[in-house]
């Protein structure tokens, strides 16, 4: 057991409070979930944030509000259709999970929303933070959101002898600071708090630059006033990033691209000399399609090219492949899956759009064009009514679509 005394403390509590409220007052963001109290709102815009930042989520909200305005409108709905309005939020669990528990909400519960911490953490893909954040914000439940930004406010403003902080292993540290988050929230503005901390993390008091001279809490600051501001919390050891190659097949037919199903393997082929990173994508992107892509192969250097291998793997009718028909390179992007540094090339090939396309390749089982009913999975697909992808493959094709190629 750990005692925080006398470790942390809080300098001028009250005062602090106030003046970190008012600074929150004042620079608080007019975003669309804060203009009413709804609870399903808040919760959606919640699990949106989670990983991803506010002007990323804010459009996303505001198309998913459209078109699930009401958790039973959002229980109601086929899971393929909350991951195509998800479709370049990325982390797909999160949609997967606020699907699933508003179908708990509707279901088990009468459509009535948890109205405790406690309930809302019983539902699935709601941890700590979002129940925290969640409750304290639409049900003003005196509860702690503590995020890494507003984790690292709070050790800063805390811990008062750095020294000994920084002896304490990693859970330690935590646990410390959580409990000092859940003993500082105040009663009468919980969600303000919890919001003020975060967004003060978030823009004054950076993990690397801590702009203290503007921070509206520094006279209340252990790190600032004793100088100390970088060593809490202790600077993490890098984890150093994979070069990774990855060759994406982009094949297009009149107004159609061909994709793949969820947890479809790489295309074959052999690299020699390379050492193959992975090639088994079933857990990749649960639920998501793809465009077809080579295994991850270590290095950003391109391997030689395997086109006959690709073209049998496809298999389609010769009469679609134009004499000079060939892959092309159309261009390169980056991304990022957690220490992996991936270089996806997207290799093009355009199939002849005079000649009619196979039925089993464009035509779906229950009419909608979104099931495929080719025995292989693959599937032309509309782009403009296409089945969720994933933020791999959406990159690839944002990519096509703003350069124009
Ligand atoms: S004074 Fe500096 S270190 Fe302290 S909370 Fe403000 S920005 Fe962070």
């Amino acid at each position: 057991m750990i005692d925080p005394q006398p470790t942390c403390s809080a300098i001028g509590r009250p005062v602090l409070t106030a003046n970190l409220l008012s600074w929150y007052a004042d620079i608080k963001r007019d975003l669309p979930w804060r203009d009413s109290c709804d609870l399903y709102g808040i919760w959606v815009s919640e699990i949106m944030l989670q990983q991803t930042t506010v002007q990323t989520v804010v459009p996303f909200w505001q198309r998913f509000m459209e078109r699930f305005p009401t958790v039973q409108a959002l229980a109601a709905a086929a899971e393929t259709d909350v991951l195509a309005l998800w479709s370049g939020l990325g982390y797909y669990s999160r949609a997967r999970n606020l699907h699933a528990a508003a179908r708990v909400v509707v279901h088990q519960w009468e459509g009535e929303m948890p109205s405790s911490r406690e309930q809302w953490q019983s539902l699935p893909g709601i941890g700590p933070y979002a129940s925290g954040a969640i409750a304290s914000i639409g049900l003003l439940e005196r509860v702690p959101a503590v995020d890494a930004n507003a984790r690292r406010v709070l050790a800063r403003l805390a811990v008062a002898q750095p020294a000994e902080f920084a002896g304490l292993n990693p859970a330690q540290q935590q646990k410390m600071i959580d409990d000092l988050g859940a003993d500082w929230v105040p009663a009468d503005s919980p969600g303000d708090w919890n919001q003020a901390l975060m967004e003060l993390g978030a823009l004054l008091c950076g993990a690397r630059r801590a702009h203290c001279p503007e921070c509206p809490v520094r006279n209340h600051c252990h790190a600032w006033q004793g100088q100390w501001v970088e060593q809490v919390p202790p600077p993490k050891t890098p984890t150093a990033a994979v070069p990774v190659w990855v060759g994406q097949l982009l094949v297009t037919w009149r107004d159609r691209i061909l994709l793949v199903p969820p947890a479809s393997p790489p295309v074959p082929g052999s690299f020699p000399g390379r050492k193959t990173l992975r090639a088994d994508f079933g857990k990749l992107h649960p639920g998501l399609w793809g465009l077809p892509m080579t295994p991850w192969l270590a290095g950003h250097q391109t391997p030689p090219w395997q086109s006959e291998a690709w073209r049998s793997w496809l298999d389609l009718p010769e009469k679609l492949w134009p004499s000079s028909a060939a892959f092309r390179v159309a261009g390169h992007f980056r991304h990022g899956i957690t220490k992996y540094r991936m270089r996806v090339e997207v290799l093009q090939l355009d199939l002849d759009p005079r000649q009619e396309m196979p039925a089993r390749w464009v035509e779906s089982e229950t009419g909608s064009n979104r099931i495929p009913k080719a025995k292989q999975g693959l599937f032309f697909a509309p782009r403009s009514a296409r089945p969720p992808v994933s933020k791999l493959t959406d990159k690839g094709l944002h990519f096509q679509e703003d350069t124009g190629v």
